[in-house]
């Protein structure tokens, strides 16, 4: 069973309902992607079923829980592949809810990927909360509270996850074994495990480095083959991917520009003779020459740019058109007189 880090604040919160009785029948985990929301629905389902109530980790029972075969669990998840929780899932757990528990100490269901219960799901889903044929605990996982109807939502008790600090990043690269993950790295996920492994694994930092700093000897037709590469490199680093949870394109190209303003941050810093925050120099060498020479009011102009870019993502331009711009953005430094 995976240890659950950091949310000691939520932990904390469920054990003093526990202690007074007061544990909600219903509760909605919701938060960024990749911080544990599954890890601790996980857990506390494992503490219900526990032989040893206390989510031990060794018994026949939590081994169930883990691996999802436990007779008195019930994980609703899109089929393999899909994104959507069809009605026919929701009917089948129904169905397995009104038995009495196989082991009787409980039952419990796991709604994964809440934003995937579509309108009609959700109120059949609805239906179960608020008329349960047997004592089940429902917990509800959605990076987004606002993908449940109102309905479900007033059911349920709704706790906010945030995003992991640094450390705790740190540790769950421990834990699952990935390479110590650089500043670079632990800036751009954000607060999200999921993605600081998909950053660990990819090498996404230095591949995209050393596409910036091959900008500096680029002719602008490179500049339009670079972004290309780029988003082949973005198929590569989706293709094997567990889990089937993708990180979308908007999201590789925000990683994008805030590598990109993360290199301004150092340039700033180059020029007042400062150590750098993110970079070691030797890793934009040829940037790190011209960033040298690069006026203020240059870089806060250039960083504007990138603000607006990532603007652009969200009201849904094409992310390889966005980071192509970007890349000119920067390419263009080059033709700028510096006194
Ligand atoms: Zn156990």
């Amino acid at each position: 069973m995976k240890t659950l880090i950091g949310h000691k604040d939520i932990v904390d919160q469920l054990q003093v309902r526990k202690v007074n009785n007061k544990w909600p029948q219903a509760i909605v985990f919701y938060g960024p992607e990749g911080i544990g929301k599954k890890v601790l629905a996980k857990n506390l389902a494992a503490e219900i079923l526990c032989e040893n109530k206390n989510a031990c980790g060794i018994c026949t029972s939590c081994h169930q829980v883990d691996n999802e075969t436990h007779p008195d669990l019930f994980v609703l998840r899109p089929p393999e592949g899909k994104v959507l929780i069809p009605i026919d899932s929701v009917r089948k757990m129904a169905e397995w809810e009104s038995l009495l528990p196989v082991v009787k100490r409980g039952k419990v269901v796991i709604v994964s990927e809440a934003s995937g219960l579509t309108e009609e799901a959700q109120n059949a889903l609805l239906k179960i909360i608020e008329e349960p044929l047997s004592q089940t605990c429902f917990f509800i996982v959605a990076d987004n509270k606002n993908v449940l109807l109102p309905t479900i939502e007033s059911r349920c008790f709704a706790l906010r996850m945030k995003g992991l600090n640094e450390e705790q990043l740190r540790e769950v690269a421990k834990q699952n074994n990935w390479n110590a993950p650089s500043v670079v790295d632990i800036h751009l996920a954000m607060g999200s495990a999921l993605h600081l492994s998909l950053l660990i694994n990819s090498n996404f930092s230095q591949f995209t480095i050393h596409c910036l700093d091959n900008l500096y000897s680029a002719s602008i037709i490179d500049v339009i083959q670079l972004s290309q590469g780029m988003f082949e490199f973005y198929s590569g680093m989706t293709d094997g991917e567990e889990g089937g949870q993708k990180i979308t394109e908007n999201k590789f190209a925000i990683w994008i520009l805030r590598l990109m303003k993360l290199i301004l941050e150092d340039a700033a810093r180059l020029a007042e003779n400062q150590e750098l925050c993110y970079f070691k120099a030797d890793e934009f060498k040829k940037f790190s020459y011209l960033m040298r020479r690069t006026s203020r009011d240059h870089r806060l102009e250039l960083s504007k740019e990138l603000r607006a870019y990532e603007l652009d993502l969200s009201l849904n331009l094409s992310a390889l058109s966005v980071v192509e711009s970007a890349l000119r953005s920067f390419y263009e430094m080059r033709f700028v007189q510096y006194e």
